[in-house]
């Protein structure tokens, strides 16, 4: 189980590296980091083990974050939006955003980071509403691996934004900026939810 004293904090210059594909078939270590990123995720929403490991709860932790400069990272988030709070729980291996919507959004509150432990209260992070990505996805109950294609939308594609930056040495403080100072198309993520949905299939999607 990782701990706080295992998480890489920013001036750590692996977390500002371009890491490196992972191979397949998967090896006995990259099995192992691949479980306890996942481990980390179940554990910070159970409150009682937070205390016990005395770790920081979040959404989402990328293997540089722990040392490893590949790419693989866990994410672990409720659409708190979605009326059904669907949960969107991924253990990720190298991912590609195949396609992004033009409309980006930002979370009013601003992110945060595990590895980030100073206060960037007020400053947000514009993201792409809604992403296509083709990733492989890793088990860890069974060990197994299935190439998948991912359509995430608003928080959860927040998210793996936020965690696919890692791979690739980019931090969500590299991208912040004042509300103010944002070009006005770009959307706190709440009041656009707040809409009907009916604009959805408007959107264009781009390629990278
Ligand atoms: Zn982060």
């Amino acid at each position: 189980m990782y701990t706080k004293d295992d998480i890489t904090i920013e001036g750590n210059p692996i977390l500002r590296q371009k890491c490196e594909r992972v191979r397949f078939p998967l090896t006995k270590e990259d099995k192992e980091t691949l479980k306890q990123l996942h481990e980390y995720m179940v554990v910070s929403e159970i409150d009682e083990l937070v205390k016990k490991y005395n770790i920081r709860p979040g959404v989402g932790i990328a293997a540089p974050q722990v040392g490893v400069a590949k790419r693989m990272f866990s994410m672990n988030c409720t659409d708190f939006l979605d009326e059904k709070q669907t949960k969107y729980s991924y253990t990720v291996i190298n991912p590609e955003i195949i396609a992004k919507s033009d409309l980006m959004v930002y979370l009013p509150d601003g992110e945060g980071c595990l590895s980030v432990n100073r206060n960037t209260e007020g400053l947000v992070t514009p993201r792409h509403y809604k992403i296509i990505v083709k990733c492989t996805l890793f088990d860890s109950v069974t060990e197994k691996v299935r190439n998948v294609k991912l359509t995430l939308e608003g928080y959860p594609a927040i998210v793996f934004q936020h965690e696919n930056d890692h791979l690739d040495g980019i931090m969500y403080v590299d991208k912040m900026y004042k509300v103010k100072d944002l070009d006005p198309k770009i959307l706190p993520l709440y009041t656009l939810n707040e809409e009907d949905d009916e604009e959805e299939d408007s959107k264009e999607e781009k390629s990278e």
